[in-house]
């Protein structure tokens, strides 16, 4: 079993208007490749919702720090390729650097404001990259629909609001993280973990769900949150980048008592690997009596 691959975005096209004529409606699926088990639950929502479903594989070097792991980052094509395969994709594209950066490539795109903060502190140029090539991609193959992650929630909400301010005529479609069986997000950085390592890098998630259930039933934000890190810490963790409780759309950072709807987003280090993760905080039982003055922006 193999599936379609192409290398240009000459050849995407093509397909794409072939579809197009034939009257299939089309869901993308942007990756970096190493696939596991969460990229493949995009591609069966994606299957769900469209006739056809195109995964590109591309490890993007303009998200990638000096100091962060573009070169080691794992490449398995062939792996990929038998994967989507068997689930059904309909066409794998895997452009070369070349493809998507040509000599003086000069744009840049910035999201202000949701690529601030978070993961934006701590990869000063990850979020640019990720606009940039998620909008490359979009315009590319110009698909009905394309599917993201919720495991990589701040991405999530840049690039709505990139494809909204933009005016490209897709809709994003968000998917709930799929884990390992102690809870730990499955993503393709986790095979860098010691078995010591990866035995203790449930803890993570364990602490953001104590702080959602926490917030939920009227602990102060920040009161929940310094309790999760010395929790993260004590579990052999030696850094947290942030752990933090946020407005769920805005992103805007919240410490006191939490009405809204609102996220518990953490990445912190585990040997040398950085691990992120995050979970929503389930609707409040009883918010009216709290003090609202205590939230701070
Ligand atoms: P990546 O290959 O890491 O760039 O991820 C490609 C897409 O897969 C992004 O939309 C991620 O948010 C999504 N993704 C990665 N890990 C998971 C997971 N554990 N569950 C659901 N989606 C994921």
């Amino acid at each position: 079993m193999n599936i379609p691959v192409v290398r240009t975005i000459t050849a995407l096209r093509a397909k794409m208007a072939a579809w197009r004529r034939e009257s299939r409606t089309v869901a993308l699926v942007p990756t970096m490749g190493a696939l596991h088990a969460g990229h493949l639950f995009l591609v069966q929502e994606g299957l769900q919702r469209a006739d056809r479903v195109v995964v590109s594989v591309f490890v993007n070097p303009t998200q990638f720090g000096p100091q962060e792991d573009f070169a080691h980052y794992p490449r398995v094509e062939t792996l990929d390729r038998e994967q989507l395969a068997t689930i059904g994709a309909s066409l794998l594209f895997a452009p070369p650097v070349t493809e998507m950066y040509p000599a003086g490539f000069s744009t840049t795109i910035t999201v202000t404001g949701l690529s601030e903060g978070l993961c934006g502190t701590f990869r000063p140029a990850y979020f640019a990259g990720v606009a940039t090539v998620v909008t490359k991609l979009l315009l590319q193959s110009l698909p009905d629909m394309a599917l993201f992650g919720e495991k990589d929630y701040q991405q999530l909400q840049v690039i709505r609001r990139l494809v909204q301010d933009l005016d490209i005529p897709v809709s994003i479609i968000s998917v709930p993280t799929v884990r390992e069986f102690d809870g730990l997000a499955l993503s393709s950085r986790n095979a860098y973990l010691s078995p010591e390592e990866r035995r203790r890098a449930m803890t993570l998630y364990q602490a953001l769900r104590e702080v959602s259930i926490a917030v939920a039933a009227g602990v102060q934000a920040d009161m929940a949150t310094d309790m999760a890190r010395t929790q993260v810490l004590g579990a052999g963790f030696h850094h947290i980048d942030y752990l933090e409780v946020r407005d769920a759309d805005t992103l805007t950072l919240l410490k006191g008592y939490v009405r809204q709807p609102a996220r518990v987003l953490a990445a912190a280090w585990l040997g040398r690997t950085r691990l992120i993760d995050n979970v929503p905080v389930p609707p409040q039982r009883d918010a009216s009596s709290m003090d609202s003055k205590t939230n701070s922006v």
